[in-house]
């Protein structure tokens, strides 16, 4: 057992946003904001950080909200997973997200855990990354020096970094609401169904042009292949304007393949993931093909 050698000097639980910008910007980088606790309080205790005080964002309501306004939903920071898991409009607009937040964890970690601190956690490994990029998600960051919204790509920046900063607050997540011509595939990998830290993560997202028949837009994006979520944009040369019909899915499976590099970990080599991905693609396309097919 580790004992902690800084004690911790004062810890905020604010109801307004205004609030906890104030405090922010006061302490800086003395203070650790805290949202379910489930990264940080494990990160804590294996001491990979002192913290002087805590800015805890529990109480401010403004942020537990999921709200639809005109083409946009808005998630706020503190939604749980299980929150975006049981949402009927998160299972109706995006099924891939919901599907994802289902996986994490076990339900305890869900009731606690929130979307927030999943992205600011910012792991390779993080299950709503992919998803989120796939759905095209702009962040709103918040501090007293005003607000500002980033797309979801550009935000990480590495393993566990991201470019938020100490008097930042994460706020919401922006989703543009997606046509119903819409299909969406999640497929997470892991050493087992429950309780796993993903070996690797594909969110695929596909929307049909109105005839119906031909791809729209795309989005091919994977978690635990590199640094940071990505994007397979070459996916996107390959299916945008074509008839989802003749698509070769062994063709962009294995573009999917060729376009990573991931590293050997503890969860899985290179060679797996990449042989895992182009499966996977192949896959998420095949299911896609059979929503879109009872859709028609
Ligand atoms: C047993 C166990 C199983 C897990 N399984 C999974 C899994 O399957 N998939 C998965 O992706 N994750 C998993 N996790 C990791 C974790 O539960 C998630 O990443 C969760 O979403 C983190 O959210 P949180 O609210 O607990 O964040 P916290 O731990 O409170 O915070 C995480 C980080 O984000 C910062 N932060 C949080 N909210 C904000 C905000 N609004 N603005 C600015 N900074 C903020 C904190 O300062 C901290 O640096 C697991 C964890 C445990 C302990």
């Amino acid at each position: 057992m580790h004992q902690r050698t800084v004690p911790c000097q004062g810890y905020f639980a604010p109801q307004k946003i205004e609030e906890a910008l104030e405090i922010l910007f006061k302490y800086g980088k003395e203070i650790k904001v805290i949202a379910g606790g489930t990264d940080l309080l494990i990160q804590y205790c294996d001491r990979l950080y002192e913290v002087g005080s805590w800015l805890d964002l529990k109480n401010i309501e403004e942020l537990k909200d999921i709200r639809i306004n005109k083409n946009q939903m808005e998630i706020g920071a503190m939604v749980t997973h299980t929150q975006l898991e049981k949402s009927e409009d998160i299972k109706k607009y995006f099924p891939v997200l919901s599907q994802a937040a289902a996986d994490i964890g076990s339900p305890q970690i869900r009731n606690r855990g929130t979307i927030g601190g999943n992205i600011v956690n910012a792991s390779p490994a993080g299950d709503l990354l992919a998803p989120l990029m796939a759905y095209d998600a702009q962040f709103k960051l918040l501090s007293t020096q005003g607000e500002v919204i980033v797309p979801a790509e550009e935000f990480f920046i590495g393993p566990k970094k991201t470019i938020l900063e100490p008097a930042q607050l994460l706020t919401g997540i922006i989703l543009p609401l997606p046509s119903e011509r819409t299909f969406g595939c999640w497929i997470k990998i892991g050493k087992r169904k429950a309780l796993i830290i993903a070996t690797i993560t594909l969110a695929l997202v596909v929307e049909m042009a109105e005839d119906n028949k031909t791809v729209k837009e795309v989005r091919t994006c994977l978690g635990s292949v590199a640094p940071t979520p990505i994007e397979i944009k070459e996916i996107r040369e390959k299916m945008i304007g074509k008839k989802f019909s003749e698509l070769d899915f062994n063709q962009l499976g294995q573009i999917v393949e060729d376009k990573i590099s991931p590293i050997d970990d503890i969860r899985g080599t290179r060679e797996y993931r990449k042989d895992v991905a182009k499966n996977i693609m192949i896959n998420a396309l095949e299911k896609i093909g059979s929503a879109w097919r009872s859709h028609k």
